[in-house]
């Protein structure tokens, strides 16, 4: 287990920010921590990476105790806080150098800050100043002064909001391509990233956690189908040999012949019923697939 947290609960004042929370997190996994603003990722996050005490509770990374063993705990993690705060009059390459010279390091300096500008994809920025660099250049130095260390542990708080789509999709690539060597904890309220990259969810709410599953049995929490579809063909189909399709488990007759399927699995139905309609000399005349998605299940678990 990379991360193991244990009954932690967080105080501030009288408010109640965690609430007896536990969970793990296994060496190689990325974990999405998915819950509505204020539900406490940030505060456990922090807590994770020793930056703030709990008020009570035991985390673990690597084995180590958070709170007695944080310099050696910090050098295992690599950490980008939410709103990466950042220095915006340094630049880059500056940034880079000062972290780096936080961490012990065998690797040449120079060779670590250049293999790290290179996987984060800043060569052009790497001159610049911070403060002038775009939103999803700046989350790509938060990236870089995360990864510089080599840490076998990722904890990102919020990496991609506030980034347009396309730099979106870059920031969750990187995280890919970060999270094939590493463990990997990643909070969002952004649904389709955990779609993207998560093997695992964890869904906090108020403080406490809702659901912990692996990605792939999320749907079964709510007992929706995870493929939805509405098909229309040129005349009358065989209900029963509709309803066989693998992986179907439903057909209703809508109108006319208007068909809605629902089917499970990861494996896209929709070739499944070309093929049907072939077979049965049916023309499909419009088909539309509405997934069922974490949105939904998010909305169903922490709606008060
Ligand atoms: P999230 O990251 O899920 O949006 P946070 O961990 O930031 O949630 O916050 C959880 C709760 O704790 C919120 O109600 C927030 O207002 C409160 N909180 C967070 N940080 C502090 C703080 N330093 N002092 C007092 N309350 C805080
Ligand atoms: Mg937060």
């Amino acid at each position: 287990m990379s991360i193991v947290v244990q009954g932690v609960t967080k105080l501030y004042g009288e408010q109640k920010a965690l609430d007896n929370v536990s969970f793990e997190v296994k060496t190689g996994e990325i974990v999405g921590f998915l819950g509505p603003n204020g539900a406490g990722k940030s505060t456990m996050m922090k807590i994770i990476t020793g930056f703030i005490p709990a008020s009570s509770g035991q985390v673990l990374v690597n084995g180590l105790e958070v709170g007695t063993d944080n310099l050696e705990v910090k050098r295992q993690i690599g950490y980008l806080p939410e709103n990466n705060p950042l220095y915006p009059e340094m630049y880059v390459m500056e940034y880079l150098a000062f972290v780096a010279s936080i961490y012990k390091s065998n690797i040449s300096r120079k060779v670590q800050i250049d293999s790290i500008i290179e996987l984060t994809g800043l060569i052009p920025e790497q001159k610049k100043k911070i403060g002038s660099l775009s939103k999803g250049y700046r989350q790509r130095v938060g990236l870089a002064q995360a990864l510089i260390h080599h840490p076998d542990v990722l904890i990102l708080d919020e990496a991609t909001t506030g980034l347009d789509p396309n730099q979106i999709i870059e920031i969750r690539n990187l995280i890919k391509e970060a999270g094939r060597e590493k463990t990997i904890m990643l909070s969002t309220h952004i649904m389709q990233e955990v779609e993207a990259i998560c093997d695992r969810v964890i869904i906090i709410d108020k403080g406490m956690i809702v659901a912990n599953e692996e990605k792939s049995k999320i749907y079964s929490i709510i007992k929706r189908p995870k493929q939805i579809i509405n098909i229309e063909f040129d005349k009358e189909p065989d209900q029963l040999l509709l309803a066989a399709i693998k992986n179907v488990f439903r057909v209703k007759h809508i109108q006319n012949n208007l068909w809605l399927i629902e089917a499970d699995g990861d494996e896209d139905v929709r070739p499944a019923l070309f093929d049907f309609a072939v077979k049965n000399g049916l023309m499909v005349l419009s088909l539309q697939k509405h997934e069922s998605n974490l949105e939904e299940i998010f909305r169903h678990l922490t709606s008060s």
